[in-house]
């Protein structure tokens, strides 16, 4: 297969092409679109793409987009699986779902978090109405997004949070930013106040699709953590639980826990594992995040930080914007054949070890 023709440059592209291939491959579609649009006004979609043996008992779900521009990778994913015929031959087995576009305002915008700054994977909280506190993010709040996109503001943010990293540790200042926290709407890994668009979304159409069903393992693929090209396997879930053991016994020890400081990510807050875990019942539900890594995490970081401020500022829709677009694209993307490689035949392994457990 040609790897470079599932790489594609724009949501949009992306899209069609998953959807051409899902069509040709006899998934059938169900697209619900989301209440925000996409750059020229146009629609954009959460798309579920479905087949399998109406008699199995088993569900595999691969996810992409959860965080905007990181639906490239997780797109081309499914769209490779598509592609290569591996999803139509496992088809005959069992149940297959494709979710495309968890976070389509941030995939076509090419921002991690949604329309109203919230990042999905800190969303899906049990309890909306006793917030998780975050006290260190009131300690870096000030830098976690800088005033403005100038080199003066983005550096004065940088400066003093590396001064925070290397009094406190930097383990300490990845918590602070990145754990989620739901104090401050305008500032990084909001979490939201309210269940989002596409948490109620893709609840109400999970639990459809698992009906019936006695053994469902999901693959959300993420990028822009951890060495490039190569990828990690995270779960909330602490080590020696339940359902450690059962991601355990799929991958091995390629399965770290952020629970516990081992995994390459912070400690998180209202995470999708957790949740889904929790919808579909934990006796017949595994989960893991497939995190690749690309660039180092400080460009990653001022990728981030700088959507957030454009979103914050009407900004999306602007030069600067097409600017911000661009360095979160190759932040959350790389532009690059060996990366594409590398990804894709990591995927490839990971869910076709997830398919001899199901
Ligand atoms: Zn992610």
């Amino acid at each position: 297969m040609d790897i470079e023709t599932l790489f594609l440059d724009d949501y949009f592209a992306m899209r069609q092409h998953f959807i051409t291939l899902a069509s040709a491959n006899g998934f059938s579609l169900n697209a619900v679109e989301c209440p925000a649009k996409g750059p020229n006004n146009k629609p954009v979609f959460m798309d579920f793409a479905f087949a399998g043996n109406k008699d199995a008992k088993s569900l595999l779900v691969i996810i992409s987009g959860t965080h905007g521009p990181e639906g490239y990778c997780g797109s081309a994913v499914q769209s490779g699986l598509l592609k290569s015929g591996k999803a139509k031959e496992w088809a005959k087995d069992h149940k297959i779902l494709f979710v495309h576009a968890h976070n389509p305002f941030g995939f076509a915008w090419d921002v991690r978090f949604n329309e109203h700054n919230v990042d999905l994977n800190r969303n899906y909280l049990e309890d909306f109405e006793n917030l998780p506190q975050n006290p260190l993010y009131e300690e870096i709040k000030d830098w976690a997004v800088p005033s403005d996109l100038s080199e003066d503001g983005l550096n004065y943010s940088i400066k003093n949070l590396m001064n925070y990293a290397r009094i406190n540790g930097f383990q300490k200042l990845q918590t602070a930013l990145t754990a989620g926290q739901y104090s401050h709407p305008n500032g990084v890994y909001y979490g939201g106040d309210v269940p989002s668009w596409s948490h109620l979304t893709l609840k109400k159409n999970i639990i459809k699709y698992a009906d019936g069903v006695d053994n469902i393992i999901f693959i959300d693929v993420h990028t822009g953590l951890g060495d490039y090209g190569k990828c990690e396997l995270i779960t909330s879930l602490p080590p020696k639980s339940l359902g450690f053991e059962k991601l355990y016994n799929i991958w091995g020890d390629e399965v770290k826990s952020s629970n516990n400081g081992e995994s390459i990510s912070a400690k998180l807050n209202g995470c999708l594992d957790i949740a889904m875990i929790k919808y579909l019942g934990e006796s017949r539900t595994s989960f893991i995040a497939a995190e690749f890594g690309t660039i180092d995490p400080i460009s990653v970081f001022r990728a981030t930080q700088a959507a957030t401020w454009l979103l914050n500022n009407d900004g999306l829709n602007t030069g600067l914007g097409e600017t911000v677009r661009a360095q979160n694209r190759a932040a959350f993307y790389p532009n690059d054949l060996e990366w594409f490689n590398s990804v894709w035949q990591k995927a490839e392994e990971i869910i076709s070890k997830a398919v001899d457990n199901l």
